[in-house]
């Protein structure tokens, strides 16, 4: 391991992570600011992730990693309003220069920006406890973003891809007996989060409402209900959940995975159920699996079907502060 300063630090590592990508930054990594040109008819949107050794992921864990997962995660918020990536900035905090370290991880962000189009514009590096954030910039059509406000009872309710794979992985990686095909497609699936980004940009033409499931399903569609002040009811035996994850963990393990295990990723969203055909039409091509759960009812609440039986769930999720 070797040592690097600062300004060789950014120059070596994070510099070139700028070069390429979107045509609205004029100027990049370097001076005190970067210079974005916005396009016409385009609103700015804007979202920032923070992730803490100890916290977020354990000791240990290997650069490449964390940096799939916070890129994967900053960008899925992007995707779940409908917005075309644009740019980013990276805020690094780090115990220890080492270049090995550095090597892996801006290789691994590199690799990120370069699938998803985003162009790394600028950040701050400083010393202490591992913690890095990275604040992510799209666009959207003018009035075209895709809120949480805007359900409205009837619409259908939709997610993309499985749900509890996450989980699944994060589960998995505790247990050091499991090998195989299963474990390492979970595995990846908690590593390396796949924004839905093109499907958030498809379906904002057709969605009134969208979030992303960072902290469980119920959690992240309660956020939708609340917002756009209605209910919901969702069929079990809809929920997308994939073969690795059923065959691991079992039919009941599973569901709860898929309704309450965060971080996959996903985006769930509302559709009109007049637009539905509209919305097939648009996704024919679209190589991410859309499946309907549920539909948004005017009572307050979430229900969840499962085989005729009707039952009211509260939703939970994830909190850093439990009051
Ligand atoms: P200032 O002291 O003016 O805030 P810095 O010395 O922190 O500037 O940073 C110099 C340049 O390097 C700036 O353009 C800044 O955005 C960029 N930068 C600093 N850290 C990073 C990083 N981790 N990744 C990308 N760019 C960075
Ligand atoms: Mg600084």
């Amino acid at each position: 391991m070797s040592a690097v300063g600062e300004f060789e630090l950014i120059r070596n590592y994070f510099a070139a992570i700028g070069r390429d990508g979107s045509g609205s930054v004029r100027l990049g990594v370097g001076d005190d600011c970067a210079i974005i040109a916005p396009p016409s008819e385009r609103e700015l949107v804007i979202s920032i992730d923070t992730m803490v050794e100890g916290t977020h992921f354990l000791p240990g864990t290997a650069p490449a990693q964390i940096a799939t997962r916070i890129m994967g995660a900053a960008l899925s918020d992007l995707a779940a309003m409908g917005a075309q990536p644009a740019f980013f900035t990276l805020a690094l905090t780090l115990p220890e220069s080492n270049s090995d370290w550095l090597q892996s991880f801006s290789a691994a962000l590199a690799d990120m920006a370069k699938r998803y189009g985003v162009q790394l514009v600028g950040g701050d590096t400083t010393r202490g406890p591992l913690t890095i954030s990275i604040q992510v910039h799209g666009w959207c059509h003018r009035g075209k973003a895709l809120r949480r406000d805007g359900a409205k009872p009837g619409d259908r309710i939709f997610v993309t891809g499985t749900l509890g794979d996450s989980r699944g992985g994060l589960e998995s990686i505790q247990q050091p007996q499991s090998t195989g095909y299963n474990h390492h497609y979970l595995h990846q699936r908690f590593f390396e989060p796949e924004p839905r980004l093109d499907t958030g940009q498809i379906i904002a033409e057709f969605a009134t409402s969208a979030i992303d499931v960072s902290d469980g399903l119920l959690a992240d569609l309660d956020h939708i209900l609340q917002g756009s002040g209605v209910g919901a009811m969702i069929n079990l035996d809809e929920l997308p959940i994939s073969e690795a994850l059923h065959h691991w963990a079992g039919e009941k393990t599973s569901r709860d995975w898929a309704l309450r295990g965060g971080e996959d990723f996903e985006l769930c969203f509302t559709v009109p159920a007049m637009l539905e055909p509209k919305l097939n039409w648009a996704l024919r091509e679209h190589n991410v699996a859309v499946t309907c759960i549920g539909q948004i009812s005017a009572e307050p609440g979430i229900l969840l079907v499962d085989d005729g039986h009707v039952s009211a769930v509260e939703p939970q999720g994830y909190n850093h502060f439990p009051g």
